[in-house]
C-alpha cells in the first residue's frame, strides 16, 4: 500500500512510500482510506516545525474516513463507512495519509447519516474542534443575542468552519485574519465584518473597552491576551490553537473583574460516547455551499508541498487528500 511515511535517522525525512499492508500496528479494524486531511498539526509534524511524532517511522495523518475491510470487531462489519479523528492516530499510531490504516474499533464511528467520507474529511477535526468551541461558548451562556463573537485564524480549517457554524445558528461573528485577500470568502461563510489580526498582536492594557460577547480563538499569544482584555462582562473565549504562539501574555485583571472564562478545547480524546452527536450537530448546521467553499482537494503526492504553505501560513480553509 502507498503511504507518507516519516523517517527519523539524522535528520526527519518524509516520503511516499511502497510499505507492506503486514507492517501495519496491532488494532481490530483495518479501513481502506478514501479520504484524510492536513490538519496544523499534521502539516508540523510533516514538516518538522513541532515535536508531535514521537516514535518513527510514522505515518502521520490525524483523521481519516473509508470503508472497513477487515473486522475483528462486532460493531464494524466489512463494506461499511467509518470515520476516525484523533485518538493519537498519526502521532502514535500510524495514521490516515496511507491506502489502509488498522485502528482500535473504539476509535471508529459509523459514518453519520447524510454526509459522505468526503464531506466528513472536510469538516475532519478541524470542523469537529470548532463545534466543540462554539458548545463552549453555548456552555459559557453565550447566545446569539449576547453579542459579537471573534473568531481569530479565521481563514483556516477551525476558523472558518466556526465562522460558518455560528453564523448557521443566527450569532454575529467578526472574523480576525492576516490575510486581505480573504475579505470576500470570510464575508461569504457568514462574517459580517472582516478586522486585521495587527490590530490585536500588540501588548494590551489589561483592561480594554467591552466588545466581544465571546471569541472562538485558534492563534494563542498576544492575540489571544488582547481579546481578553476586550471580553463583556460574563463572556467566554474558547481557546483551541496556538498558530501565532503558545504563550500567553495576560493578567488576572479581565477574570477577577469582569467574571469572564476562559474555555480550553481539546478534541483528541473527547469520549466516543459524545461523538455522533457532535456529528450529527455539524450534519444539521453546515449547508451544502460550505463544501464548496472551503475545500481544497490534493492527491498524496502533493501533501509535502502542501504541508509547507500550509505552517508557512499560505493556505485558506480545509485542505482534503484523496487517498482513493
Ligand atoms: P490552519 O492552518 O488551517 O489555520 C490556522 C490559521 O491561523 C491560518 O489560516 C491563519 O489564518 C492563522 N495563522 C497562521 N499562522 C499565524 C500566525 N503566525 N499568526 C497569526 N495567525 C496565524 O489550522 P487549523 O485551523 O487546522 O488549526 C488552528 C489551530 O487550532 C492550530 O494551532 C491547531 O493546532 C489547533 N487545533 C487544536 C485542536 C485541539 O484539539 N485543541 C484541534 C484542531 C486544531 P488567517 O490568515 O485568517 O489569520
Amino acid at each position: 500500500m502507498k503511504a507518507l511515511l516519516i523517517e527519523q535517522h539524522e535528520t526527519l525525512s518524509a516520503s511516499i512510500q511502497d510499505i507492506d499492508a503486514s507492517r501495519l500496528p496491532s488494532g481490530d479494524v483495518t479501513v481502506d482510506i478514501h479520504w484524510s486531511t492536513l490538519n496544523y498539526k499534521d502539516a508540523r509534524a510533516i514538516t518538522g516545525k513541532g515535536k508531535i511524532i514521537r516514535q518513527f517511522p510514522m505515518i502521520p495523518g490525524i483523521d481519516f474516513s473509508g470503508v472497513v475491510h477487515h473486522s475483528e470487531d462486532p460493531r464494524f462489519h466489512v463494506g461499511q463507512h467509518v470515520l476516525l479523528t484523533g485518538w493519537g492516530v498519526g502521532e502514535t499510531h500510524w495514521g490516515g495519509l496511507a491506502e489502509q490504516a488498522k485502528v482500535s474499533g473504539d476509535w471508529l464511528i459509523p459514518l453519520p447519516q447524510g454526509l459522505s467520507t468526503r464531506q466528513t474529511m472536510i469538516i475532519g477535526t478541524a470542523g469537529f474542534t470548532a463545534m466543540l468551541c462554539v458548545m463552549a461558548l453555548e456552555q459559557g451562556g453565550v447566545m446569539p443575542e449576547s453579542g459579537d463573537i471573534a473568531v481569530t485564524g479565521a481563514s483556516g480549517g477551525v476558523g472558518s468552519t466556526a465562522i460558518t457554524l455560528l453564523s448557521q445558528l443566527g450569532y454575529s461573528v467578526v472574523a480576525i485574519s492576516s490575510k486581505p485577500d480573504n475579505k470576500d470568502y470570510l464575508l461569504s461563510l457568514g462574517a459580517k465584518e472582516v478586522l486585521p489580526v495587527s490590530d490585536f498582536n500588540q501588548p494590551s492594557r489589561p483592561l480594554e473597552k467591552q466588545r466581544w460577547a465571546g471569541v472562538i480563538d485558534t492563534v494563542g499569544g498576544t492575540v489571544l491576551a488582547t481579546l481578553l482584555a476586550q471580553v463583556n462582562y460574563n463572556g467566554t473565549v474558547a481557546a483551541c490553537g496556538l498558530a501565532s504562539d503558545s504563550q500567553l501574555p495576560t493578567t488576572v485583571m479581565p477574570f477577577i473583574l469582569r467574571n469572564i472564562r476562559l474555555q480550553g478545547v481539546e478534541s483528541v480524546t473527547v469520549a466516543a460516547s459524545k461523538r455522533p452527536a457532535i456529528w450529527q450537530r455539524l450534519q444539521k448546521l453546515l449547508p451544502d455551499s460550505f463544501y464548496q467553499q472551503i475545500a481544497n482537494e490534493i492527491t498524496l503526492h502533493q501533501v509535502i508541498e502542501y504541508a509547507n504553505k500550509l505552517v508557512n501560513n499560505q493556505a485558506t480553509g480545509r485542505t482534503v487528500v484523496k487517498i482513493r
